[in-house]
Formats: C-alpha cells, sequence, structure tokens
C-alpha cells in the first residue's frame, strides 16, 4: 500500500498563485514549467507501484537528514525483512557510461546516479541504525523511459531497465509477508522525520501591494469579475464562504508572516462588496486572537 504519497510542492503550488497574480519574468515562467513538469513526471512514474500488495509500505519523496547531510528517497518500500530504496529516473536517449562516468546523450558529463543512490543507501542505513532497526536495504536505479538506452562497460545488478521492470515487480510482489507493528512505526517514524525545505527564499520578489486582488476561479484560475462569483470563461461557480476561505488559504501561503484581518482579506478579495461578509466567514472559520489594539485571525489547525 502506498503509506505516503508524493505531495505536490509547496514552490509549485506558490508559482501557480504567482503566476496568476504577477507577470513572472521569462525565467521564472521556464522554472514554473519545469518544475510543474518534474512533477508531473514524478506523479505518472509512481503508478506503476500502484499494483504491489499490502504488504508493502511505499513511500515517495522522502527528504530525510543524518548527521546534518540531508538526503532525497525518491521511492522507499518497507518490506518484511528488507528495505527496498529506488531512484526512478525518466531519462531518453543514449546515454554512455566511460570510466564510471555518465554522458548524456549530447556528450555532457552527468552526476553520477549510482553514486548518488549509494550515498543516499550509507546515509539511510545510519539513520536506522540510529532509530534502533536493523534491515538490509537494496538499492535500485530504475530506468522507466521505454526511449533510454545505456551503453555500460560492464552488468550493473542495482540498474533496472524499461524491460526487466515487470519481472522486478514480479519479484517484489511474489512471496510476501505480512508486515507487522514494527514496520507500521518504522513508516510512520520517517514520515514524521521528512523535512519540507523552505521555497520561499527561491521565490521570485512579490509583495502584498504588487499582487493583483481578487478571487481566482477555483477551476481555471480566471479572475472572477463580479459578486456573483460566476467565472466567465469556465462557467464554473461557487459559494461565497468556499471562494473566501479559499482566497484566504491562498493568502496565507503567499504572506505567511502577515496577519490574516477582516480589512486585509477584504481588500485581498476585493470583489466581495461587504466587509461585514468577510467578517463573518473570518469569525466562523477561522480562530480570532485577540488583542487590545488589533485583533486577527489565524487558520484552525
Ligand atoms: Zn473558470
Amino acid at each position: 500500500m502506498i503509506f505516503k504519497k508524493r505531495s505536490e510542492p509547496l514552490e509549485l503550488v506558490l508559482y501557480r498563485l504567482l503566476n496568476a497574480r504577477m507577470d513572472l519574468s521569462e525565467n521564472d515562467k521556464k522554472h514554473f514549467w519545469t518544475i510543474n513538469k518534474g512533477y508531473e513526471g514524478e506523479v505518472r512514474s509512481d503508478i506503476w507501484l500502484l499494483n504491489l500488495t499490502d504488504d508493502w509500505f511505499v513511500l515517495h519523496d522522502l527528504l530525510l537528514e543524518h548527521n546534518q547531510s540531508t538526503f532525497q528517497i525518491d521511492t522507499l518500500i518497507i518490506a518484511y525483512e528488507k528495505i527496498h530504496l529506488l531512484d526512478v529516473k525518466n531519462f531518453e536517449g543514449d546515454y554512455v557510461v566511460k570510466d564510471d562516468k555518465w554522458y548524456n546523450p549530447a556528450g555532457v558529463l552527468q552526476k553520477n546516479p549510482l553514486h548518488q543512490l549509494e550515498r543516499c543507501e550509507t546515509l539511510l542505513e545510519k539513520l536506522l541504525h540510529e532509530l534502533g532497526y536493523h534491515f538490509t536495504i537494496a538499492s535500485y536505479l530504475i530506468f522507466k523511459n521505454p526511449e533510454f538506452h545505456l551503453y555500460l562497460p560492464s552488468i550493473q545488478p542495482a540498474i533496472i531497465f524499461p524491460t526487466q521492470l515487470n519481472r522486478f515487480l514480479k519479484r517484489l510482489n511474489s512471496g510476501p509477508v505480512k508486515l507487522n507493528k514494527k514496520h507500521f512505526q518504522l513508516a510512520e517514524q520517517l514520515e514524521g522525520l521528512h523535512k519540507i525545505e523552505s521555497p520561499y527564499p527561491r521565490l521570485p520578489p512579490y509583495s502584498f501591494e504588487k499582487l493583483k486582488k481578487g478571487i481566482t476561479c477555483r477551476d481555471c484560475r480566471n479572475f472572477l469579475t463580479d459578486g456573483t462569483l460566476k467565472c466567465k470563461k469556465c462557467g464554473c461557480i461557487e459559494e461565497p464562504e468556499a471562494a473566501i476561505l479559499r482566497s484566504v488559504n491562498e493568502f496565507s501561503l503567499l504572506f505567511p508572516d502577515i496577519k490574516i484581518t477582516t480589512d486585509r482579506i477584504h481588500e485581498w478579495c476585493s470583489i466581495i462588496k461587504s466587509k461585514k461578509t468577510i467578517r463573518r466567514i473570518l469569525a466562523k472559520n477561522l480562530e480570532l486572537i485577540r488583542h487590545s489594539r488589533s485583533s486577527y485571525y489565524i487558520l484552525k489547525e
């Protein structure tokens, strides 16, 4: 079973919000496109593991740390006696390995993915020991794209090619043993240790004053033009409460350090004329923090 899904990176969510409310530079647009494509590709490439039986815990996309070294795990599978560490690559074209060096189809030297995998395995092994677990770790570099070929001077058992994928899955699925509390506890611990890197320093500069105000359509991101909250582009209609709360959520993601007040959300939503409506919806759904000078709201956990 999938224990931890790959979730949409916060950086991508924020870029999408900014893209709707400001003019991104060409470079930022390109970056937005790249991280969007990257995420879509990763989600697509996770599908092949959905057929694993419940005797496996699959955790996607973990960012862990041991002794101040962080390491990213693409996919981790907890089995009864073993942990499978998978790095799934979507490389395309003819790659060449010469003297332990990897070259892409254009002949450009690449980071050696086997070295990265080894580093990951070493750090994971140390982390597991620290947590008191003694599992064997089996690491694999998996190539999923059928348009990929690798010229390798020798056989590398850690590498799984597209033509070997089915057999690899069959091997995983054969002879499973029911997992127990210990495995569940490990999966929970690893999920809890997952770090989220702050994307804020990497975003283009923006401010509350300069971003376009208003409520965007839930479905197509077009700005809604009047209080009926009906999208002129796709026809979608949303209840005012849901639309306002969605906008509050967007506001708090974009401005985690700015306090949520009725005035600010009234300005942020802009097409909701009644401040009273905003106050009522905030009071109903958020928690009010009273201050003698200025009270504000926080999102409920
Ligand atoms: Zn729409």
